[in-house]
This record gives structure tokens, C-alpha cells and sequence, in this order.
């Protein structure tokens, strides 16, 4: 299975138990109503039957009986329904009007299943990646300061968010360029790497977005207790594959070779990776073996973050 089949069947089997459970506890509060009510168990009944009656009398073309009948069914679903209300039970709530919870719609799949596929295609991190709020629309450049002398932040920077839309709008899974996106914390690295990723997702491509830390932790974990490298092939694969925060994940032996491979494969097969790190040029030197950060500092556009911590500021506007 491929991670997006992958990431579909997780998408449905979570919709299909949501409904399940739902509609279970409505079922029950409706059997318990049924065993304790005897007027909402005889009007059951009674639908029961005139529901067979009313199908016998449509055959006969009776119409007038035919009125007399569905009158009196309207009559009783409404003292059914008003039963149901005053013991407080609800009808079920669906999270998606357009399919009812369903997954789909006139046949085909429900947007609300595409929507929470996405979010697992992105494996490791679905839950906290604040994906909905990184779009390109939403970074505000005016958080950068201008300077009246020397290099101005908001220069740069609007000279960084105009090179990753442009990224985005002519991405290309095998001519596409690397980029290293350098700089402290709180500059908007994660923020534009999560808006050239939500822009590629919309045109489908696939992407594997990570922390270096969930990446890594995942792939050893896979590889030493389930046998499998799905992480790892899907990260060599992708059409685009970014690390966020490279720096933050616990360096051994083993991750150097996983990050050696996967830089290098990608490289040789030309297909784009962009990370992001808060470390110097050489503080990866030193932290990476030479023919990972030769790589890195090699084939790599880099672009460095500068300015303010936008987090920082963006709390003491608060
Ligand atoms: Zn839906």
C-alpha cells in the first residue's frame, strides 16, 4: 500500500468509527426509551404495520385510503419524534453535513476524508502541525523590522516568501531545487516550509513534511522493532521531502547513515528536499559527518532567516 492509500484507509476507518460510535450510543438511548415507554413502544408498532399497509394500498391505487394512511403516520412520527425530544435525545451529530459522516458523497469520496487524509499523509505529526494557520496568505511581513542602514530584514525576507511561492507555484518533483533555510527560532522557516507544503498538497503531489526529530525517532523505531522502513522509503520517494528543525534530533550513528542516504539518494535522483535547521554552517560541520554537511553546504540553496522572534512578538502583543 502507498503511504497515500495509506493515509486514505486511516482517513475512512476513523470517519467509519466515529459514526459508529455515535450512532451506537443513539441506538441505545433509543432501545432503553423503547423497553421503558410504553406509548413510544406501541406507536413503533403501529408504524410498523401501517407501513406495510400503506405498501399494499399504493398496488390497490386506493388513493384516498392512501391519504387517510400517510396522514395518520405523519401524525404518529410526529408524537414519536416529540417522545424522543422530551427524554432529551439527540439525533446524531455528524461532523460532515455533505456525506453525514459516510465518507462520501454521490459516490465519490467526501472532501472531509481528502481533508483528514492530508493530514495523515503527513504521517508523523498530523495532530500538532499547525498546517490550517501556514499559508503564504497569513505571513505577515511587517513583523520584520526595516533598517534604516545596512541590511534590512524585511528585505530578505520579502526576497525569501516571494522565492518559496514561486517555489510552490513551479514545483517540479525532478527539476526542483534543494533549499536550507538557516536562521534562529521564532523566523518563519517552519511557517513558509508549511506553506509551500500546503500549496503542493492542493495540486496533489506527494510530500513528507517532518521534524528531523519524529523523522528519525520514526525510522529507527521502524527499523529495529517492526522490521519495516515504510518512513524511510516514503522519505526517499516523495516528491518533496522537508525536514523541519535538522539539529534537534539525537545524532547517532545510525541517523548520520539514515540522513547521508536519503540527501544522497534524493541528490542523485534529483528530487528536492528543503530542511530547516537553526544550526550555523559550522555547527553542521561539526555536527554532521563531512560527506553529509559537504552535501548539505554544497548542493543546497541556502537562505538565511533574519529579524525578530516573531513567537516573542507575537506574545507581548497579547
Ligand atoms: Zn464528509
Amino acid at each position: 500500500m502507498t503511504n497515500r492509500e495509506n493515509a486514505y484507509k486511516q482517513a475512512f476507518d476513523l470517519k467509519k468509527a466515529s459514526l459508529k460510535r455515535k450512532e451506537a450510543e443513539y441506538d441505545n438511548k433509543i432501545a432503553e426509551l423503547y423497553a421503558n415507554n410504553t406509548r413510544y413502544a406501541a406507536i413503533c408498532a403501529n408504524l410498523s404495520s401501517l407501513g406495510a399497509k400503506i405498501a399494499i394500498t399504493a398496488l390497490s391505487g386506493d388513493t384516498e385510503t392512501l391519504a387517510k394512511l400517510s396522514e395518520e403516520i405523519s401524525k404518529l412520527q410526529l408524537e414519536r419524534d416529540e417522545i424522543v425530544k422530551s427524554e432529551g435525545i439527540k439525533p446524531v451529530s455528524y461532523d460532515c453535513v455533505l456525506c453525514r459522516d459516510t465518507g462520501y458523497v454521490g459516490g465519490k469520496v467526501c472532501d472531509c476524508v481528502k481533508q483528514i487524509a492530508k493530514g495523515f499523509s503527513l504521517g508523523l505529526l498530523s495532530a500538532s502541525l499547525p498546517l490550517e494557520n501556514s499559508r503564504f496568505e497569513d505571513f505577515n511581513l511587517e513583523y520584520y523590522p526595516t533598517a534604516a542602514s545596512g541590511t534590512s530584514s524585511r528585505k530578505r525576507m520579502t526576497g525569501i516568501f516571494k522565492l518559496c511561492r514561486e517555489y510552490a507555484i513551479n514545483f517540479d518533483p525532478r527539476t526542483s531545487e534543494n533549499l536550507l533555510f538557516m536562521g534562529g527560532v521564532g523566523l518563519g522557516k517552519t511557517h513558509l516550509s508549511l506553506s509551500i507544503v500546503n500549496e503542493l498538497l492542493k495540486k496533489d503531489f506527494d510530500v513528507l513534511y517532518s521534524s528531523a526529530y519524529n523523522l528519525f525517532s520514526k525510522m529507527e523505531n521502524e527499523h529495529f522493532n517492526l522490521r519495516t522502513d515504510d518512513t524511510y522509503n516514503y522519505a526517499i520517494n516523495c516528491d518533496l521531502l522537508v525536514i523541519d528543525d535538522l539539529g534537534g534530533e539525537f545524532v547517532s550513528p545510525y541517523v548520520q547513515t539514515l540522513l547521508y542516504n536519503i540527501v544522497n539518494t534524493r541528490l542523485l535522483a534529483s528530487k528536492p528536499v528543503i530542511i530547516s535547521t537553526n544550526l550555523t554552517m559550522k555547527e553542521i560541520e561539526s555536527k554532521y559527518t563531512p560527506r553529509v554537511s559537504s552535501r548539505l553546504l554544497g548542493h543546497y540553496t541556502a537562505k538565511l532567516f533574519i529579524g525578530d522572534d516573531i513567537r516573542q512578538i507575537k506574545t507581548l502583543q497579547k
